[in-house]
């Protein structure tokens, strides 16, 4: 089945959904990839966003939080529990939050520019 009109991969990963029809279900689970599209049938075995989500994650997850704290602790230095309290459930919700998202946007990109591992083409070298 062919598609002639692919959606925007971003607006498709961030939706979580396949990178070929915009319709199906790219994860089964929080993070766990379904085998194959349920609408159009795309293998999803090509997909490997590695650690790519998590690094992302973590660089902005660490620039908001480390940032709102210092700039706290410099404004009204609070007790150590205050800031315990208030970046505990910080961390979880900018880490947590936008894991599922970044990997859907990362495997959608990975789709439409059609990357992969590098592979060596012997036969065109004869
Ligand atoms: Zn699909």
């Amino acid at each position: 089945m062919a598609y002639s009109q692919r959606p925007y991969p971003i607006a498709a990963g961030l939706a979580g959904r396949c990178p070929q029809c915009g319709k199906g279900r790219l994860f089964h689970g929080f993070l766990t990839l379904r085998p194959k599209c349920e609408v159009c049938g795309l293998d999803f075995s090509f997909a490997d966003a590695g650690d790519g989500p998590a690094v992302f994650v973590i660089l902005f997850a660490g620039f908001v939080v480390v940032g709102l704290a210092l700039v706290v602790e410099f404004l009204y230095q609070p007790p150590f529990w205050l800031h315990a309290l208030l970046w505990g459930p910080l961390i979880l919700l900018v880490t947590l939050g936008p894991l599922r998202p970044f990997k859907g946007v990362l495997i959608a990109l990975q789709f439409h520019h059609d990357a992969a591992e590098g592979r060596l083409d012997l036969d065109k070298r004869q």
